[in-house]
């Protein structure tokens, strides 16, 4: 993600009733209150776990910086898509091949998956799943040759939909939800002349290649770096980049522009959980993945910490990232999706 103007295994155990899943990390999900009334017009929410998505966090990293054209890039690739096959019976690989700010040509996947009803505008969900070549926001200039490893810049918020996914996939949502997970977000360059400065490119790939077949959304959430702990790091000094050191979520302008009623929806629903992250404050225009699809209509918001301390730079790393702060987005949106308060 770049700042533009800086104004800123599964196993199912289906037993007397009782719907559990696990997932690879071993978190299990019960919102089993579907065994007994699947009538009911309420269904309860499924609690969401932040525990399990921090685990899904480092299992990402475990494979390495996913970075275009690396090994790790592949394996996670093939990880996630086992993990979303257990989860759907209607997952598209979008495979497509891009040079980028750094070299190339690499081969991409965007990833789609849907849940829920099979018919009916679906939500898209969003995230990048790939992590950037180059720290070149560390404090230390020895470390712009390094990769970043992407807990919070890629993993986070893969790991929020992962763990939504997988209660979803116990509890049918009362709508369909598309997720989607974009490659080659983080390649691009603040001089490159490539458009959105070279990064966004597996989801302008995907507003400019609609899969046929698959109905376009008419809305969306995209979410990126909503994993961070809001701790200071002595090394990285504060700059005005970073805004708060705490985690907060403010009111992306792109997201305001787009779908103000959406902004809202989500904002209110955090506030009546009293999720505190989520602050009335604009965060300014970024360029991220929900600009390509907003010009191809889809209306989609962008839910992002701008700046974490540890935005491209090596100490993007699990440590720094937080169970609650994935809670409270989490949390948020499966009460968006299942209509509760
Ligand atoms: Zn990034």
């Amino acid at each position: 993600m770049f700042c533009l103007r800086p104004s800123r295994t599964a196993l199912a155990l289906v037993t007397c009733g009782l719907v559990a899943v696990l997932c690879g990390c071993g978190c299990s999900g019960s919102s089993a209150e579907t065994g007994g009334d699947e009538s009911a017009p309420n269904p309860t929410v499924p609690a969401f776990d932040g525990a399990c998505a921090l685990e899904l966090i480092q299992t990402q990293c475990d494979f390495g910086p996913r970075t275009p054209g690396s090994k790790a890039h592949a394996e996670a690739l093939v990880w996630l898509l086992a993990q979303l096959r257990e989860l759907s019976g209607r997952v598209l690989e979008q495979r497509f091949s891009s040079e980028t700010s750094f070299g190339g040509p690499y081969d991409f996947c965007n990833v789609l998956a849907w849940l829920g009803p099979q018919t009916g505008s679906p939500l898209l969900l969003a995230a990048h799943w790939d992590s950037r070549p180059t720290a070149d926001e560390d404090p230390d200039p020895a470390n712009h040759n390094s990769p970043v490893l992407g807990a919070n810049d890629g993993a986070s918020g893969v790991a929020v939909l992962l763990e939504m996914a997988r209660l979803m996939a116990q509890t049918e949502p009362p709508r369909p939800i598309l997720l989607a997970f974009l490659d080659a977000e983080d390649s691009g360059s603040s001089d490159s002349d490539q458009p959105y400065s070279g990064f966004c490119v597996g989801s302008a790939y995907l507003a400019e290649h609609w899969p046929e077949g698959w109905a376009k959304p008419a809305e969306g959430i995209l979410l990126d770096l909503v994993g961070g702990d809001g701790k200071p790091i002595p090394r990285i000094p504060v700059r005005p980049i970073h805004g708060a050191v705490e985690f907060d979520l403010g009111l992306e302008s792109n997201s305001l522009d787009a779908n103000p009623k959406l902004v809202n929806q989500v904002w209110s629903q955090a506030e009546a959980l009293g999720h505190k992250a989520f602050v009335r404050k604009t965060s300014g225009y970024i360029t991220d993945d929900h600009v390509p699809l907003i010009r191809a209509g889809i209306k989609i918001i962008d839910i992002i910490e701008v700046f974490p301390l540890t935005w491209h730079t090596v100490d993007d790393t699990p440590e720094h990232c937080s169970a609650d702060s994935l809670y409270q987005v989490g949390d948020t949106l499966m009460h968006v999706i299942y209509g509760g308060s």
